[in-house]
């Protein structure tokens, strides 16, 4: 068999050791459910013929019932590793042998490494964004006040674990049911015990995503982060009000789907810094890269090849 990128391939190609016939041999996949849309094989794919290592990153459809025989099938298969995307981040983290702290503190696993037939489990999301966040607005998370909507999603919890960790400045955390809110603050409050002083306000709070306690919030934040899914179809009403928006914000969208989203629109007729998530898509990317292999992910590479897409 050839190489080819577009390819869906099933888990039981996976169990049935196929994939390592293919030229170059499948060592890393990415595991979805969907999967079509995934963009990482395409950098990955770049990122391994630069380092010139004799292997390709396949996309593999997983439904949620295969998850633990699918992570348990790579050794067998001779991958190195995997990705796992939506919606197996939370199973990967329960189905490995072993999480990093950050992976277990955001309940998910984006990156897996075999070793020795074991199951390493990693997230490489907050890390990806706080790299992202430092290449598009020339600042790092810890010396921003973050406002975080989303914060009870997926992305949203490993986003705000990465900050807290980092500790920045301020963070609130928006969720439209948010009690999901609450029940991370609770979590995170301990990183947040410090005699430091950011004016009137408390460094960590949870909203409601309602439109007045938002323009109070947003009078104490330097970044908003939107990990909320809206803005994925380019019908999406809007996730906050233009008149929310001013010039001395940066938006970051963690969504990419769309190109330039509603509200990235509305910052920049702001007068808002902004960004889109392609750049956290290709830093997660290249900080898997660097875990599988253990040296430096060619970063332009990888680059070009999603900017190519
Ligand atoms: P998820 O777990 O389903 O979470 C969705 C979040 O969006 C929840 O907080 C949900 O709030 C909120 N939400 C949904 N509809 C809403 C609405 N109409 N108004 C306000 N909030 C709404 O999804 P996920 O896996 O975290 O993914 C979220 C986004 O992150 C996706 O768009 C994905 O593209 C992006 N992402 C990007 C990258 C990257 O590398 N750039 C990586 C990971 C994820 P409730 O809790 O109230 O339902």
């Amino acid at each position: 068999m050839i190489f080819a990128m577009d390819e869906i391939y099933q888990v039981s190609d996976l169990t049935a050791g196929t994939l390592g016939s293919l030229t170059p041999p499948a060592r890393l996949a990415v595991f979805g459910d969907p999967v079509a849309h995934s963009k990482s094989p395409v950098f990955h794919n770049a990122a391994l013929k630069a380092a010139g290592l004799d292997a390709q990153y396949v996309k593999i459809l997983v439904r949620p019932d295969e998850l633990p025989a699918a992570l348990r099938a790579l050794p067998q298969a001779g991958f190195l590793g995997t990705n796992v995307t939506i919606p197996h981040k939370a199973g990967a983290l329960a189905t490995v042998d072993e999480a990093d702290d950050y992976a277990r503190r955001s309940g998910a696993v984006n990156t897996v490494v075999v070793e020795n037939d074991r199951l390493l489990g990693f997230n490489t999301d907050g890390p990806g964004l706080l790299r992202a966040i430092r290449e598009e607005f020339s600042v790092d998370l810890r010396d921003l006040r973050v406002l975080l909507l989303g914060a009870g999603g997926g992305a949203g919890r490993a986003i705000a674990v990465q900050c807290a960790m980092e500790g920045c400045e301020r963070l609130v955390l928006v969720n439209r049911t948010v009690d999901k809110a609450r029940q991370l603050t609770a979590e995170l409050a301990p990183f947040f015990r410090s005699d430091r002083l950011v004016g009137p306000v408390e460094r960590l709070q949870a909203i409601a995503h309602e439109e007045n306690a938002l323009r109070d919030q947003l009078a104490h934040t330097d970044i908003v982060i939107n990990a909320t899914s809206v803005g994925m179809k380019r019908s999406d009403p809007p996730l906050l009000s233009a008149g929310l928006l001013t010039a001395n914000l940066m938006v970051y969208d963690t969504v990419y789907a769309a190109g330039k989203s509603r509200l990235l629109e509305d910052a920049e007729a702001a007068g808002a810094r902004t960004a889109n998530g392609l750049s956290m898509l290709l830093h997660q990317g290249a900080l898997s890269f660097e875990i599988w292999f253990n040296r430096p992910a060619p970063l332009e590479v990888m680059r070009a090849a999603l900017r190519g897409q």
